[in-house]
């Protein structure tokens, strides 16, 4: 895919209904002044909350978008806005209180350009409890034309204090006939756009960030590694050597994931209708041969107990958290056979 950078300021073709409730809201001045966005990652959302706060702060807004030409749409697009504010983790994964302290004193400013103020704030989930603290208290006593927008992927993590103070505008999963054709119009390879969006998990986000032009090739290597490895010819700590990727850290999870997620689906259902990872169909029959039910469960159970530390805040060792991982792999294949599946 051709790289885009995110988030953008813009409305997908499947937000539509978001966009039109809003703007009702709008057009009868009963916009609140806390909104939470919620949804799957990598469905749009921060686009479509920098698209609207655009919206909020543009002086001569149109049609339901930023003209994009007035003074303000310049500085919004030169990230100079004064009246524009975002809170996003800065050195931790954290959102911290001194981030909210200093969202505080700007919240009692005058907006600059005469219009109004917009935060946007995400992944609101990464506020620790001082920080969504603190920002309960500017949810509660919001200067005059003052918005706040959090994102979030997982509202169940903010405190029920702050969503009960926002309007939730939740947002879906596009359908494929929306994704598949704005996701080409993004494209300029022949890649098999609709294989990606189903291992995105129909998250065209996702597509556009991380499933570069090299992503299936890199996809084919961790599958050839994990096949070696559990076919006996290369060892644990060879495999995780050769598939040790800084670039792309939870790839090889999120690849490993799908693989034995799709392996169990095979074993329990004997069907292939709800494969994901559909060109792989032979490696799949490989692992769901190989492996018990229990083993394939204990394998996504580590796998997504990988995933965790790696996308956590504990930083942990890579390369032994790889090793540990395919050790494991290697001890239940060698431990497994075709005999002895559940
Ligand atoms: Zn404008």
């Amino acid at each position: 895919m051709s790289e885009l950078e995110l988030p953008r300021a813009r409305y997908l073709p499947w937000q539509q209904l978001q966009k039109e409730r809003l703007q009702q809201q709008i057009t009868a001045n009963r916009l609140p002044h806390a909104l939470l966005f919620s949804g799957i990652k990598d469905i749009g959302k921060k686009d479509f909350a920098f698209a609207f706060g655009a919206q909020l702060l543009c002086t001569r807004p149109g049609g339901g978008s930023a003209c994009n030409q007035c003074s303000s749409c310049h500085l919004l697009n030169a990230s100079t806005h004064p009246d524009l504010r975002l809170v996003r983790p800065e050195e931790s994964k954290l959102i911290v209180i001194e981030q909210i302290r200093d969202l505080t004193e700007w919240v009692v400013q005058t907006a600059q350009q005469g219009g109004c103020k917009v935060c946007i704030l995400f992944p609101a989930e990464q506020m620790n409890v001082q920080s969504a603290n603190a920002l309960l208290k500017c949810l509660e006593e919001p200067g005059p034309d003052t918005f706040f927008i959090l994102v979030t992927d997982q509202p169940g993590r903010l405190l029920p204090t702050v969503r009960s103070r926002c309007q939730r505008v939740e947002f879906q999963v596009p359908h494929e006939e929306e994704a598949i054709p704005w996701l080409q119009s993004c494209s300029d390879s022949d890649v098999d756009i609709s294989l990606l969006l189903a291992l995105a998990a129909g998250a065209p986000m996702k597509v556009v960030k991380q499933f570069d032009g090299d992503y299936l090739n890199r996809r084919a290597r961790i599958m050839g590694a994990t096949d070696g490895l559990i076919q006996g010819k290369v060892t644990a700590v060879a495999a995780a050597a050769s598939l040790l990727s800084k670039e792309y850290p939870v790839e090889i999870y999120d690849v490993l994931y799908g693989l034995f997620s799709d392996a169990l689906k095979l074993t329990l259902s004997s069907s292939n209708n709800t494969l994901i990872n559909k060109d792989m169909e032979s490696f799949i029959n490989v692992i769901s041969n190989k492996f018990s039910c229990t083993a394939m469960l204990l394998v996504i159970d580590c796998v997504n107990m990988c995933r965790r530390a790696v996308t956590g805040s504990s930083n942990p060792n890579p390369t032994l958290l790889l090793e540990s991982l395919l050790i494991k792999l290697d001890e239940l294949a060698s431990s497994e056979g075709s005999n002895n599946r559940v």
